[in-house]
């Protein structure tokens, strides 16, 4: 399989039929590269088999034993509990819901077995040890360690495995985008794929994700430099009547740091040298306008603009807003996201091919290949941290733009050098006048109840309201199950007189729909486990609680609560927290008391310390699919390193075929 295999539609992998090609396309799984190049999140130690009195406390392992006094007891409506015992010390628990007289499936299943493996983590009990809800095989599983991937819906992680052993047998050669004088240790690229995938052993994995770790790095590193390096950018012309007009449109008065980033756009435009800037700025601190102003200055300059946000519902009201504050002015302004008839696809394509369209809005539509621009001058991408510096950079290699990327995130000093080490920062660190603070409150959980009836009251009056779980995608099913559980719950019980709409990590397109609904306003709630939407924009939301409020990182609380009080009904946000520590609580006081994002993000930092390993996930960061900004940080610093030599050696990249071919065709 060539390079371009790696582009290849999942569908040339076996198992892999059109209907199921399009449902896990929404999930992000659209190429073979997408599916070998999404790494396992976990192993499951399956090298050894032990005898059930081998095992021990607090890992997870794998036993195997005869399967001794089985029973099932019904514990209350629709729940059973089934328990058994492997060898003579060793008890095991299952709890299945079963509604009716005959025994569960499970347990017919078990009952069917006397040799059974189960893998688990034992605790201590009564009588002996004990393992709840283990996984367990009627069969010999096979031995080796075995990944563990994201969880996705509908999609098993046997499917996935089997996925990746066919795209591997496929893929007997994979081109080696690391320069000769570089790969010095580092196991082979084919090999590591390989061995990230499937490892014999610890070390082989450790050597595998080494490998990988440093490649991701070193393409990072390569992606921000050669920007860097990159000579004449557009020179846009001073101001003038368009962008006049537009000011004098505006409804407002501009505050002071949207008056200094407006300046400092209008320097990096007209100046020959590429912009390569990043503004960063709160949620609601203004930052459209300067994306619009900058908008506003392209097309005067006879240029297009290009404008990039995550998702579709974001893309959608942004291209609504465009269209509102540019189309008076005779900009035109179109929506480009692959949720669209082709034909409607095609013609925009089409038009910003002739030059007929000014500005695009769209997600990662526009960095396919088959997006082409007459002269695209700027392009935004409306960062909201989710998008890399390839995405940027398949961006800007669609013209010679000037490039503005806005962030809602504020990002201690000491990371944003590593994640925008190739931007020049502007910060608006002040509010638009009138902007209230969002009113909030740490709640005893005996309150809970309270809460809810206080939402209620506020749905009643025709407000909106979101409830947040903590809940990490990478999470374990039996952690979401609880959370959908106790969703269910709030929907049926707490919340049942309002209109309630839930979503989770693993929706597909649903949670877009039930994201639409909320804006639409044909729910009052919407119940979510991951987070919010950044950028999501209903003025009409004015309540917001915050459950296990304790399991948020700081600056993704204050984040959070940025969504509620946009309009002009102030908000209040509610944080529930059923573990408190004085340390937990000096945390949430923070928040409840700071509403400064960039003083909750230092402060973030100190309070947790920098050997945190969760520091840069909890600012929503998937920047790495492998790598850990803390943990890796020796291996960063070198890819960094090697990748200066490189720059240096071969600026353009010529004599590195692979490598630029890696940076340039890859739309992660
Ligand atoms: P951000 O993108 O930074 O979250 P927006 O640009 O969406 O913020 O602005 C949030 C809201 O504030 C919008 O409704 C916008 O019209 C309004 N706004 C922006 N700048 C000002 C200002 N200087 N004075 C009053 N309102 C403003
Ligand atoms: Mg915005």
């Amino acid at each position: 399989m060539k390079q371009e295999m790696l582009g290849a539609p999942v569908t040339v992998l076996s198992g892999i039929g059109e209907k199921r090609a399009q449902a896990i396309k929404t999930l992000g799984l659209e190429t073979v590269r997408d599916v070998l190049f999404g790494y396992p999140r976990a192993y499951k130690d399956f090298q050894r088999v032990l005898e059930p009195h081998e095992v021990e406390v607090g890992v997870e392992q794998l036993t195997m034993g005869t399967l001794t006094n089985l029973n099932e007891r019904r514990i209350s409506q629709g729940r059973r509990v089934i328990q058994g015992q492997l060898g003579s010390r060793l008890n095991l628990t299952w709890f299945v819901y079963h509604k009716g007289q005959s025994v569960s499936f499970l347990y017919r299943k078990l009952q069917k077995t006397d040799k059974l493996w189960v893998y688990g983590t034992a605790k201590p009990g009564p009588y002996g040890l004990e393992m709840s809800s283990p996984e367990f095989f009627l069969r010999a599983p096979s031995l080796g360690l075995m990944p563990v991937y994201p969880l996705i819906s509908g999609v098993s992680n046997q499917q996935r495995i089997n996925w990746i052993r066919a795209a591997l047998k496929q893929l007997h050669f994979v081109e080696e985008c690391l320069p000769l004088q570089i790969q010095g240790k580092y196991m082979g690229r084919r090999e590591a794929l390989e061995r990230i995938h499937f490892p014999r052993d610890w070390q082989e994995q450790e050597r595998a994700r080494e490998r990988l770790v440093f490649e991701e790095f070193f393409l990072f590193h390569v992606g921000l430099q050669r920007g860097k390096k990159q000579t004449a950018g557009i020179a846009h012309k001073p101001s003038g009547k368009l962008v006049d007009n537009y000011l004098k449109r505006l409804p407002f008065k501009l505050t002071e740091g949207q008056e200094a980033a407006l300046n400092q756009v209008a320097e990096d435009m007209e100046s020959t040298r590429p912009m390569r800037r990043l503004i960063q700025g709160e949620v609601g601190s203004g930052k459209t306008i300067v994306a619009e102003y900058g908008a506003v200055k392209a097309v005067e300059s006879k240029g297009q603009v290009a404008m990039m946000v995550p998702t579709e519902v974001l893309a959608r009201q942004m291209s609504q807003r465009l269209k509102a504050s540019l189309g008076p002015l005779g900009i035109s302004v179109e929506l480009l996201i692959g949720n669209m008839k082709s034909k409607d696809q095609a013609k925009i394509r089409e038009s910003l091919a002739t030059g007929a369209l000014d500005v695009v809005v769209g997600t990662h539509a526009l960095i396919t290949d088959k997006v082409a621009f007459h002269n695209l001058s700027l392009a935004i991408v409306d960062e909201q941290h989710r998008f890399g510096v390839r995405q940027r950079s398949a961006l800007l290699g669609k013209g010679n733009a000037d490039l503005l990327v806005m962030s809602a995130t504020p990002i201690p000093r000491s990371l944003a050098l590593t994640m925008y080490g190739d931007l020049d920062t502007t910060e608006i660190r002040d509010l638009p006048a009138g902007r209230q603070v969002v009113d909030t409150r740490l709640v005893d959980p005996l309150r809970r109840d309270d809460v809810y009836r206080y939402v209620v009251s506020r749905v009643h009056q025709g407000e909106q309201a979101y409830v947040v779980f903590p809940l990490i995608e990478e999470s374990e099913t039996l952690d979401l199950k609880a959370a959908t559980k106790e969703m269910e719950d709030l929907k049926n019980g707490l919340l049942k007189t309002a209109r309630v709409g839930l979503i989770h990590g693993q929706m597909g397109k649903e949670k877009e729909e039930v994201f639409e609904a909320f804006y639409a306003h044909e729910i009052d709630v919407l119940i979510a486990t991951t987070v919010i939407e950044v950028g999501m924009n209903v003025p009409n939301a004015t309540v917001m609680v915050i459950e296990n409020a304790e399991r948020f990182g700081l600056a993704q609380l204050h984040q959070l609560r940025g969504r509620v009080g946009r309009g002009t009904k102030g908000g209040i946000c509610f944080l529930l927290a059923y573990t408190m520590s004085a340390h937990s609580r000096e945390r949430l006081e923070v928040v409840r008391r700071s509403n400064d994002g960039f003083f909750i993000a230092e402060e973030d930092l100190r309070l947790r310390g920098p050997g945190d390993l969760m520091g840069i996930r909890q600012w929503g960061q998937p920047l790495f699919r492998l790598g850990d900004l803390q943990e890796d940080r020796e291996t960063l610093e070198l890819a960094a390193e090697k990748a200066h030599e490189i720059l240096t050696l071969d600026p353009i990249l010529e004599s590195f075929p692979y490598l630029s071919a890696e940076l340039d065709h890859d739309n992660w």
